[in-house]
């Protein structure tokens, strides 16, 4: 049993919502509020709203609001909870929240409410990561891929996997036990028929990491050009609206400028940069050793060369910049009459599309490619996709100690090696749902979290 802890869970919006959650939450909640039907708050049925105010200490009244109360188990943390639903502001919750604190309350601290329904048992630790990761969702894709989490999308195959094994294992251990007994083929080849399938499917869920931070994070993607290829007019063109200076004069863009575009399910995180060009002002060679620093940092370069030009002596620094990196060249201003040299850009990249950014179009082949090249085109986001490196890297140790049980099993190993390796895989799974994560991971999870939630 745990203390009794409070904190406000919405942000900034008109309606301020204070949780409160353990053993003294409803009677807490009872003390500072005032039904307007003049019953106790704790004789309301759980999960029903009742009108009425609240008061401080002193029986001032603070705001008029609703109450909630509702009782374990089936609440959110699995402890008594109440809620109060009051208007907005910071000082009212500040005070709505000091009159608790007088109640003995105390304030909650950063995913408190969350690692309490996972020690409570109400979730699993992969389903509250995923709370964390559909708080911050900043794609409709993203949010539903956690939303599918937090249902246990990715616990549950977990912990069938493990169930799996731990019965393997209980079987193997029969014979540890009884060294001198006859060891029943069959068993070796069931043994290895299991881990042959888990294997497959750990190494499956590990390697979906790489398109599930994708869909996290979005893509770090980076413009670059020579000055007036016509860098800032793709950003506004993608961004649909003006956000870089567009200007004929070389030079302009001197800083990165980073915005955010949907494309297709992802997040692309673009930065429009300084043209590349050898310069004797020293601002604008600041922007462009920017620029180019901002190219190794990002997952997708988007090189833009002036179809109306031939190539030129700039045009050679972005080739080199985007040499071995996943690239785009875009061959841009497409409405007009064209000059450049087709073959040596083809030479040089995989994906050439020819666009105007000025009239937009050719911009739709754009936006179909990128997807397709950072693996993320599928429309099923149904929570399959490992979003978190420390699940990602689980099942990663989890599938290597199940391809290590499945050797020992096949090459006629004793079966105390095959009992170690898939106790070594079973241990890694249980990090992931939570049975043998240490305390200080499950603190540093939560910590994570913002206050409320
Ligand atoms: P940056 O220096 O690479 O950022 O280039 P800007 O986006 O500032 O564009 C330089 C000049 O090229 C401006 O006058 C733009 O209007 C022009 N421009 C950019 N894209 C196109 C295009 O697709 N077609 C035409 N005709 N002009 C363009």
């Amino acid at each position: 049993m745990y203390d009794t802890i409070a904190a406000v869970s919405s942000s900034g919006g008109p309606i301020g919502l204070i949780r409160v959650s353990g053993e003294h939450a409803i009677a807490a909640v009872e003390a500072v509020f005032r039904a307007k039907n003049g019953k106790p708050l704790s004789a309301a049925p759980s999960q029903k709203l009742v009108y009425g105010t609240l008061h401080d200490k002193n029986n001032n009244m603070i705001d008029s609001c609703f109450a909630v109360c509702m009782r374990a188990p089936h609440t959110y943390t699995g402890e008594d909870m109440a809620e109060l639903q009051c208007h907005g502001s910071t000082a009212l919750l500040t005070q709505a929240l000091e009159a608790l604190f007088a109640q003995g309350v105390r304030q909650a601290e950063a995913g408190e409410f969350t690692r309490r329904a996972f020690l409570n048992g109400k979730m699993d630790l992969a389903g509250a990561e995923a709370v964390h990761d559909l708080i911050t969702a900043r794609t409709a894709e993203a949010a539903q891929n956690a939303a599918a989490q937090v249902m246990g999308a990715v616990g549950s195959p977990v912990r069938e996997i493990r169930e799996e094994l731990l019965g393997m294992v209980a079987h193997f251990h029969a014979i540890v036990d009884f060294p001198d007994e006859d060891i029943d083929p069959i068993l070796f080849d069931d043994a290895a028929a299991l881990l042959h399938r888990t294997t497959t499917r750990l190494y499956g869920m590990a390697e979906s990491y790489e398109r599930g931070r994708i869909l996290r994070e979005g893509v770090p993607c980076v413009i670059l050009g020579r000055p007036n290829a016509g860098k800032s007019t793709l950003l506004n063109t993608l961004l649909g609206r003006e956000r870089a200076i567009v200007t004929p004069i070389p030079g302009t863009t001197r800083d990165l400028i980073e915005e955010n575009v949907k494309v297709g399910s992802i997040l692309l995180r673009v930065s429009d940069t300084a043209g590349l060009r050898d310069t004797t002002d020293p601002v604008e060679q600041v922007g462009i050793d920017r620029a180019l620093a901002q190219a190794s940092a990002s997952s997708l370069i988007l090189a833009v060369f002036d179809g109306s030009q031939t190539l030129g002596d700039e045009d050679m620094l972005v080739l080199a910049r985007a040499a071995g990196q996943r690239a785009v060249a875009i061959v841009n201003k497409s409405d007009l009459a064209q000059q450049l040299d087709i073959d040596r850009i083809k030479h040089h990249f995989e994906h050439v599309v020819y666009l105007s950014a000025k009239t937009g179009e050719g911009l739709d082949e754009l936006l179909h490619l990128i997807p397709n090249l950072v693996g993320l085109t599928d429309g099923a986001y149904d929570g399959a996709l490992i979003t978190n490196a420390r699940q990602a890297a689980a099942l990663a140790r989890a599938a290597e100690r199940c391809e290590a049980a499945l050797y020992a099993a096949q090459s006629g190993m004793t079966p105390d090696a095959v009992v170690m390796d898939a106790e070594g895989a079973i241990a890694a799974l249980g990090e992931i749902t939570g049975e043998t994560v240490t305390e200080a991971v499950v603190t540093r999870i939560f910590s994570d979290f913002c206050v409320g939630k």
